[in-house]
């Protein structure tokens, strides 16, 4: 069996890359080396493997079910949750005092790659307890965090996260749940939530659902968003559930990939009796919300990331493996077949894979590395330059993670397309990501709209710094100084473009500026993956190009390959995407709904 990930590609990527232990200089991580690192990452990848893999396609194939009055799941989603709640690692990234292990978050990001690569549904409902208990750390009072924090960290309750509702998906500020004041300091919550993931299950003995909703009285729009804590069981001091809230599990929906997931409609207060807890200020919700949004933004460009990487290390095992054909100048019919790997074509679909997976994976480290830069180091401008890269980190996984499981399926041939091989769920799988967490339109609005002009582009200047860095070093090394050549040509478009853009929306443009930011999105999002391409082939030439193992100078030379592939085939597009968004090419804008 192909491993999920390469063990070879992500110490690479956490020492040499992203350099793990410089992080244990920080005095939130000064107990950790690379020791404990090593440790936990392997206990990670024990579990992902023994408990989270063996049940995917049984989950794909089983999804929960719901009998009026239970959800039921298969009993490998249970055994599973316990040995990750067991293993310390929901906790992980809370401070000791807490129970926690405080794990940076970029270790914490290459554990949970185990566990999204081999089972993503299962994978879902840690993550969303993880993000929900950090939100509740973050802002509740501290009988909330006591109340409810040790049954989220032992693995008691789930957390969920309830925004969306079946009139509301995108524009939040239109929902309509409400919270109505009780005398008793609480509120009670009334509405409907739709698509909500994990909203109930059979695997812990409790659900802390966070709910946006609107006070009775408040404005419309965003300023009117509160947030509301709202146990499935009200629970006693202790955390103990001892009464069932009024919150009822409508129906569960039917999905095309993470199928193992319950996903669910939620109504609250049928019986006007749903009580719900204010976390925070009053109209600060959707602010609060978005500090866990943002966390579970990078995690979505993770796990795109990941499934993405599974069917690349499937098909490539396939490849090497499977004979068909012969080399376009063998006449001998009788010669034997070569294994399909040998196929330029094969190749190029597997380049592209690598380039795509690898690459995103790398953006999402990254990103975590700034979580820990921002967090634990105190560095405003990591926070400012996460801020900017959160849309492209959430969106190119998620866009080129299912694209490199389709050139997976592909490699496999037909047997790509039966179930018979994983490909074909991780390509159901990984369809989630471009819509849940904020669509990519909407990313793509987020990052033009908003991001980039941040404190007067503070997060610009830092990216373009870091980049110009990268070209220095780079262009030390005669195996890149073609790419970084091409790539300064690239990199002035984009800056040009950005220029263009931002000159456009000023003048109060808006419509036309902002007409095409999914190009803009996916423009930045390719200079942004060449740049870490470009940095991953110098570190790995820095690190091996001396080295005596045939194992490093082969995965040095396939960096290189890879950064080649995407500088020289992937990234000149945005050459003509620049040409549409400078031009403020009206195509789509003008097209009108009774011309289709
Ligand atoms: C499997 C699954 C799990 C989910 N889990 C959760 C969960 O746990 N909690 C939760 O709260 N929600 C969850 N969601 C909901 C998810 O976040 C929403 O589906 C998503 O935000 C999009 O909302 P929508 O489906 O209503 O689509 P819409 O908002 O109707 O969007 C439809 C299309 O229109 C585009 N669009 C909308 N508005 C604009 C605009 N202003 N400009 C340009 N284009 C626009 C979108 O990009 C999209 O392409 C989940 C969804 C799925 C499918």
């Amino acid at each position: 069996m192909p491993q999920l990930i390469s063990s070879k590609d992500m110490d690479f990527l956490l020492n040499t890359v992203f350099d793990a232990e410089e992080l244990c200089q920080l005095p939130a991580y000064q107990e950790h080396d690379r020791t404990t690192f090593d440790s936990v990452l392997t206990t990670a990848e024990r579990i992902a493997t023994d408990y989270f893999l063996p049940h995917n396609a049984k989950a794909d194939a089983n999804e929960p079910q719901f009998d009026g009055e239970r959800v039921s799941t298969i009993p490998e989603v249970k055994t599973a949750w316990q040995h990750f709640a067991d293993s310390g690692l929901l906790s992980a990234r809370h401070s000791y005092e807490d129970g926690g292990m405080q794990l940076p978050a970029l270790v914490h990001s290459a554990c949970m790659s185990y566990f999204t690569a081999a089972n993503p549904s299962t994978a879902g409902y840690p993550f969303l307890t993880m993000a929900a208990a950090n939100l509740i750390n973050a802002f509740g009072n501290d009988e909330q965090k006591s109340r409810y924090l040790p049954a989220m960290f032992d693995g008691r309750s789930a957390g969920t996260m309830a925004l969306t509702e079946p009139d509301v998906g995108s524009s939040l500020g239109d929902l309509t749940t409400k919270a109505i004041p009780h005398e008793d300091g609480s509120y009670r919550i009334k509405g409907q939530k739709m698509y909500i993931s994990g909203g109930d299950q059979d695997i812990t003995s409790n659900i802390i659902h966070l709910v946006i909703a609107r006070i009775q009285g408040a404005p419309q729009g965003v300023k009117g968003i509160s947030l509301f804590l709202v146990p499935k069981f009200i629970t006693n001091e202790a955390g103990e559930p001892i009464q069932r809230n009024d919150v009822q599990l409508a129906g569960l929906l039917h999905k095309m990939g993470y199928r193992g997931t319950t996903s669910t409609v939620l109504s609250f207060g049928e019986k006007d009796d749903c009580h719900g807890y204010l976390i925070g200020e009053t109209g600060r919700g959707l602010s609060y919300m978005f500090k866990m949004m943002n966390e579970a933004r990078i995690g979505v460009g993770l796990g795109a990331a990941v499934i993405g990487y599974r069917g690349y290390m499937e098909s490539l095992d396939y490849a090497r493996n499977r004979p068909q054909g012969r080399r376009p100048d063998e006449k001998d019919p009788q010669s034997k077949q070569i294994n399909i790997i040998e196929h330029a074509d094969v190749r190029r679909m597997l380049l592209a894979q690598k380039s795509y997976v690898e690459g995103s994976l790398a953006l999402c480290m990254l990103a975590a590395r700034l979580v820990d830069e921002h967090e634990a180091g105190g560095d405003e401008d990591a926070g400012r330059l996460l801020d900017l890269l959160t849309p492209v980190v959430k969106s190119f996984p998620s866009f080129y993670g299912p694209r490199a499981n389709d050139l997976a399926i592909q490699v496999l041939g037909g047997a790509g397309y039966t179930r018979e091989y994983p490909v074909e769920q991780c390509y159901r799988d990984n369809r989630l990501n471009p819509i849940h967490e904020g669509t990519h339109g909407i990313q793509s609005l987020d990052l033009l709209g908003r991001k980039l002009w941040q404190e007067n582009g503070a997060g610009q200047k830092l990216l373009l710094k870091r980049i110009q860095k990268t070209m220095h070093a780079a262009g030390k090394h005669s195996e890149l100084i073609e790419l970084v050549g091409v790539y300064q040509k690239h990199i002035n478009t984009l800056m040009q473009t950005t220029l263009a853009l931002g000159s456009a929306l000023q003048s109060g443009k808006l419509k036309e500026g902002l007409a095409n930011s999914a190009l803009y999105l996916d423009m930045m999002g390719k200079c942004i993956i060449a740049w870490l391409w470009l940095d991953m082939a110098e570190k790995a030439i820095s690190a091996f190009a001396s080295s005596e193992a045939k194992e490093d100078t082969d995965f040095m030379a396939g960096k290189i390959q890879a950064a080649r592939y995407f500088i020289l085939w992937e990234l000149p597009e945005v050459e003509h995407q620049a040409h549409l968004l400078t031009s403020f090419d009206r195509t789509c804008l003008d097209m009108q709904d009774n011309w289709f």
